[in-house]
């Protein structure tokens, strides 16, 4: 069965959401690796061996938002804030171009008030004057005005990622407070594309309460909103929050089933996406030390080392035991380097690494 409809995909047929869900449920070892390996050559065949790396700017943890799951959310109170100033990001941004990262991504909690939009909006500028364009400039900081959206595009920034976290709205709703609004996050992901940037969003895979058939409709989505980049990665519990409260911390048997969903995650959706960027993401790292370069060989060819001042590591903590916090930028970059050619693939130096899909829609346009 599993086999047949890897089959149908190689064939270039489009995959029915029982189709998704069979292929998201499977355990058999041996059906496990031709899943892994299908995932693998049609990234080959449309991406490339190639690992892109992000370089990860982790600016701020002040965040007006509540999501029940995440250890930096306004409303838990052992968190340290920081605000990273203009030029200790443009330094990071810059640290990142000379160790020939093609791209940067800047992220942080939820603001929307005029001085921290205007500070990213300069800084973004900033960096785009001074790598003259060359670095691509990818934003992460969450829902905003479509006005703000324009005004960061026309600095100089080119992608955003915003995750839809799920598409389940019932689930959406259990994992939110009630202010926080599953049409507005969809409506933003609109505005992005209007505003032209690439977009990219994604969800958390083993929520509670989440279903295969959940995962497969998630995939769906992101095949019906025909975005140019995935980033999607495993939930992780974090003690300070009120979903994590109720989950005692993972043990070694669930850190290996949470890592093997995220990894078929990662297949699937390049089974049935083909070619968008899709990341591998640090928080499958700390499921396994080699959780990353394992979704690179199911099918993800972004990688986001993180950039980020030793110092303010420790406060980004979206989840317990966060992989790389008491690492500098330059042990990160060796460290992965080293660890993604050991697996036969070349890592896009100097390159932005747009998605093919990206360049396909624009020029159909
Ligand atoms: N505030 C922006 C936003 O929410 O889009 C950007 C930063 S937010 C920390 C980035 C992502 O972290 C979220 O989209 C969410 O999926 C992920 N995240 C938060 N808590 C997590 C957890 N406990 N486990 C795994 N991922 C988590
Ligand atoms: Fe804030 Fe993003 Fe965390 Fe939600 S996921 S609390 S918006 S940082």
């Amino acid at each position: 069965m599993v086999l047949d409809i890897l089959e149908k995909a190689r064939m270039g047929d489009e995959l029915s959401v029982e189709e998704i869900e069979a292929l998201l449920s499977v355990s058999d070892e041996t059906e496990l690796k031709a899943l892994f390996d299908c995932a693998y050559a049609v990234k080959e065949a449309h991406v490339g061996k190639v690992a892109y790396f992000r370089g990860l700017i982790e600016c701020s943890n002040i965040c007006m938002k509540d999501c029940y799951y995440c250890g930096i959310r306004k409303s838990n109170k052992n968190v340290e804030r920081f605000l990273m100033d203009e030029e200790e990001i443009f330094r990071e941004a810059v640290w990142a171009y000379e160790a020939e990262y093609g791209s940067v991504v800047i992220q942080s909690g939820e603001r929307q008030d005029a001085a921290y939009v205007d500070m990213i909006e300069r800084v973004v500028k900033r960096i785009h004057d001074a790598t003259n364009g060359e670095i691509g400039i990818t934003l992460s900081l969450g829902e905003q005005t479509e006005e703000v959206y324009r005004r960061w595009r026309e600095a100089g920034a080119t992608r955003y990622l915003l995750r839809i976290e799920t598409t389940n709205p019932e689930l959406y709703a259990k994992l939110h407070p009630k202010d926080h609004s599953m049409e507005e996050r969809l409506e933003c992901l609109q505005r992005l594309r209007r505003t032209g940037y690439q977009v990219g969003t994604g969800v958390m895979m083993g929520l509670p309460g989440q279903t295969m058939r959940d995962l497969a409709n998630d995939i769906l989505f992101l095949k019906a909103m025909d975005v140019d980049m995935v980033g999607m990665g495993p939930y992780i519990p974090h003690s300070d929050t009120p979903m994590g409260e109720e989950i005692p911390p993972y043990s070694d048997a669930q850190k290996t089933s949470a890592l093997k969903l995220g990894l078929k995650m990662i297949a699937v959706t390049r089974i049935v996406l083909k070619d968008v960027n899709i990341a591998a993401a640090t928080a499958l790292q700390a499921l396994e030390y080699t959780g990353r370069e394992q979704g690179l060989k199911c099918g993800a060819n972004v990688i986001m080392p993180n950039v980020t001042e030793t110092d303010f590591r420790p406060k980004y903590q979206l989840y317990d035991n966060k992989p790389c916090t008491d690492e500098n930028s330059s042990m990160c970059r060796g460290c992965l380097s080293g660890r993604i050619t050991g697996i036969g693939e070349t890592i896009g130096f100097n390159k932005k690494g747009d998605a093919p899909h990206y360049r396909k829609r624009v020029s159909a346009d």
